[in-house]
């Protein structure tokens, strides 16, 4: 049996001297230094409970971070915020009731690629635990019961396929049946390359349902949060009544650099912001997320006529 040799480095020596001669069938323990190594995780502090601020570089607590609604106490800065994240800062407790969970995508183009289109879904599945990239259903925010989609960047990066598009479909659809305000949350690159030209029909689809939810003299408000481009913002998240954005938001339609390609101009600095396209007419308001429930609530009132039916828990007798 080959016998191992605990050894002893002296500074400055390359020496191999034998430090305690083991037992034959002792173990040897390796010896550890009470300092870890330069960049090492310190071991006194657990993980996963600080965040650093990308863009102030202070370390947040995470507990005080999602009290925050993953909005920097420091600079506002907004992280990524998954939808049911989001579902849970807006709803009454216990209100929400999700519409066409099991909806699932079908690969109808037989997508072919470094990986398949069902490949690509049963890992996004498997690591968000959303079936696909929006969640929709009834729920009250305040007072007001809501139709209430919110999309989720992480699925496929919030693209827009079948699923997404019939699920606000049927989502408006319910709304309208029963005389309720739609609000939206986008988070999306645009359509989604795997159904092809199936995705770009949602665009006109959810549109035309939201133009019935129109007619019936419903509101629809549309929250633009990072990111939304591509066919989303090309159809039902500029559709809204009221447009609200998220602070630094990115949206747009196609990217920056294609854009400068095509058009061979310099663009404007903050293209393609929330603040710009506030300052040119499109969003109507940027709210921080932590002041995104009030808002909501204060427009669902402005919004809703005496007459209207949405206006279910309001006692308008009260003094
Ligand atoms: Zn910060």
């Amino acid at each position: 049996m080959k016998k191992s040799v605990k050894t002893r480095k002296v500074s400055g020596v390359e020496s191999i001297e034998p430090a305690i001669t083991p037992l034959a069938d002792s173990p040897v323990i390796p010896r550890t230094s009470k300092v870890p190594p330069i960049g090492a995780p310190r071991l006194d502090i657990p993980q996963g409970l600080w965040t650093k601020c990308p863009k102030c570089s202070e370390l947040l607590y995470d507990k005080y971070l999602d009290d925050n609604l993953k909005v920097c106490m420091h600079c506002a800065y907004h992280f990524p915020y998954s939808a049911r994240e989001r579902i849970n800062s807006l709803v009454e407790t216990c209100s929400f009731e999700e519409m066409d969970a099991d909806l699932r995508s079908v690969d109808i183009l037989s997508f072919s690629g470094p990986s398949s289109y069902p490949e690509k879904l049963q890992q996004h599945e498997k690591a968000t635990n959303l079936r696909d990239a929006i969640i929709t259903g009834v729920g009250k925010i305040g007072e007001y019961r809501v139709a209430l989609g919110v999309m989720d960047f992480k699925f496929l990066g919030g693209s827009m396929g079948s699923v997404v598009g019939e699920k606000i479909t049927r989502l408006v659809e319910e709304a309208t049946d029963r005389s309720l305000p739609v609000i939206i949350f986008s988070a999306s690159g645009g359509a989604r390359m795997y159904e092809g030209v199936f995705s770009l029909m949602q665009m006109a689809k959810t549109s035309a349902a939201l133009a019935f939810h129109s007619q019936a003299n419903l509101p629809f408000i549309s929250v633009l949060t990072d990111p939304t481009t591509g066919g989303v913002t090309a159809s039902f998240a500029s559709l809204g009544d009221v447009i609200l954005a998220e602070p630094h938001a990115m949206i747009g339609f196609a990217g920056p650099r294609v854009i400068r390609d095509t058009t061979h101009a310099d663009l404007p600095p903050g293209f393609q912001t929330s603040e710009f396209l506030m300052q040119h007419g499109f969003v109507d308001l940027i709210v921080d997320r932590t002041d995104m429930k009030r808002t909501l609530v204060s427009l669902l009132g402005f919004m809703s006529a005496p007459k209207a039916s949405f206006f279910e828990t309001q006692d308008f007798n009260a003094p």
